[in-house]
Formats: C-alpha cells, structure tokens, sequence
C-alpha cells in the first residue's frame, strides 16, 4: 500500500527479452527456468518473501478499533461529551494510520536494502528513473540503448498501471526489459522490483534502468535499492517544479532538464528553473538533453560510464 495515497493493486511482471517474439517471453515468465538463480535472487533471500503484505498490517487497520468502540452505540450518542469520544477516535485512528505508513515505508526499506546489497555483490548499477508522465524517460531509454548497444550492457524495468506499450519500444530497441504494471498503484516499489530483477538476471558489469511510474509524488518515498536517482524535468511541463514538487527533486543525484528541443516554442525560464533545483537539491548534478535530437546525450552517457561497475570475474 502506498504511504501517501492509500493506493495498492495487483501487479503483473512480464519479461520481454530482446530479440525473442513476445509469446516465448510471457511463456519464460510463467514457468521460469532458472532454477540455480533463483536461489540468488533479493526476492528469495527477503526474510518476508512469502508473507502478503497486508497480513501483518490487518490486526492494526484502523477500522478494527472503530469496531471495537462502536460509534453509534446508543450509550455513546446520548453522552453529552460525544463530540470528545468522536475526536479522540478520530486522533487514535489517525495515529494508527501514521504507524501503519511507517511499516510500509519500514518494510519496503528492508527490501530495497536487500535488493541493494544484491545488485552490489553481483556488480550491477541500477538507476531509478522518475519523472511526471511524458517527460520523456522512454525516449531518452531508447536512444540511450540504440547508442550504447555493444558498447554497455543494458536492461530497463519499465513501471506503467497498464500496458505493455513501453516495454515494446524498449525491446524495439534492443533490450531485455520486464514490464511492471501497477494496477491502481501509483509507484513501484522494492518487492515489484525483486521480481524484476528475479526476471532480467542482469549480468556484472550491466546497468538496469528502473523507469519509475510517472508521478512526482509517490515514487520518491519508495527506495528500490537503486544506485543513483535520476529525474527528468521536461521544459515542456513547465519550470515551477522543483518548488512544487521538493521531495522529488531534493532525492536527485542526477536532474535531466530533458526536451530541451522544445526551447524555442515553450514558455520555460532556464535560469529560474536551474536556481530552483540548486536550491531544493544542491548537490544534484544538472544535465540538459535532447533524446530527439542528440543534443547533450554524450553527458549523460559520460555520467553512465562513470559509475558503471567493473565486471567481476
Ligand atoms: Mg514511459
């Protein structure tokens, strides 16, 4: 469950592995064959693997409370202090829930640790990817995989509520990519990407794109166990985000002012917007990119090289 917005749906995990027609990749999916790996993989390791996650949280629901003090009771409504039992429920739900938020959040850090110490001790460089939706994360992925193939080993894990439409430009591109969809889900979280990374089976020495759901909001409570977080800042969406949206950006390590194309025909003030993100992330590095165009794509790649891991042996 989200922290932040309440919302939890059922996710699907599809694997679409370059090169192979789509119905062989579901078939991988559904009965996988890797039985070795698994016993390697975050997912296995997590101590709370096989527990559902609203299990441990049930005993605690707010609502539980309420029907043990029964708001209606003929006893309650008649009592000429009710208005103060009424508030005192309300503050104890309140309670309730803010410390049903801190074990999500408290869990999923747990699992994102996991998920970080795997991706280290395999020397895998993961980077989690966020922006507001059509910022351009998917276009910048493609011509980052077109211009990197056999130069970088790359794979994406691509978080969408629904369909599989990303996964194909990226596999189109010439990578292996699992598609997450969320559901209702707002964010993907570091169990959805345990799953994933189960799926991809990055090898040393390889970078993983995680392509966060598109949301300034939520994706940046939720660690996934990434290396380095990258957000996109589109000059078409506007230059007033970092104000509006901190806590994303104060979490960058890399900011992308991307569409830097659209310059010309949009009403975007560069130096307001690159004084804001000082301001919100300070020791955020700031890039601008054309992934139509090319423009500044070489600083990125440099940026990539640089924190990509030696393979091991
Ligand atoms: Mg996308």
């Amino acid at each position: 469950m989200c922290a932040t917005c309440g919302c939890s749906g059922t996710t699907a995990v599809r694997l679409l592995p370059a090169g192979v027609p789509e119905e062989a990749g579901a078939g991988r999916q559904a009965g996988h064959p890797h039985g070795h790996a698994d016993h390697e993989h975050p997912g296995h390791e997590h101590p709370e693997h096989h527990e559902h996650p609203e299990h441990a949280e049930h005993a605690e629901h707010p609502e539980h409370a309420e029907h043990a003090e029964h708001p209606e009771h003929p006893d309650h409504a008649e009592h000429p202090e009710h208005h103060i039992h009424q508030h005192d429920q309300q503050s104890q739900a309140d309670e309730r829930t803010v410390q049903l938020q801190q074990k999500v959040l408290a869990k999923n850090d747990r699992l994102a640790q996991l998920n970080r110490d795997w991706l280290r001790q395999r020397g895998v460089l993961a980077i989690n990817l966020m922006s507001s939706p059509g910022a351009g994360k998917t276009t910048l992925l493609e011509r980052t995989a077109r211009e990197l193939k056999g130069k970088m080993s790359f794979s994406v894990i691509e978080g969408d509520q629904a369909a599989m439409l990303d996964a194909e430009r990226i596999r189109a591109a010439g990578c292996h990519v699992v598609q997450i969809n969320t559901g209702v889900g707002c964010h993907l979280d570091a169990e959805m990407v345990a799953e994933g990374l189960r799926l991809l089976d990055p090898p040393s020495g390889s970078v993983v794109m995680i392509e966060n759901v598109g949301n300034l909001v939520c994706p940046a409570l939720f660690d996934l166990g990434e290396e380095a977080r990258v957000v996109l800042a589109s000059v078409a969406e506007g230059d007033d985000k970092p104000l509006k949206y901190p806590y994303m950006f104060r979490q960058a390590d890399l900011v992308l002012v991307s569409k830097t194309d659209l310059l010309p025909y949009v009403n975007f003030d560069s130096k307001r917007h690159a004084a804001d993100v000082r301001r919100t992330a300070p020791d955020a590095l700031m890039l601008k990119v054309s992934a139509t165009t090319g423009a500044g794509m070489s600083d990125w790649y440099a940026w990539l090289r640089r924190r990509t891991p030696v393979p091991q042996e």
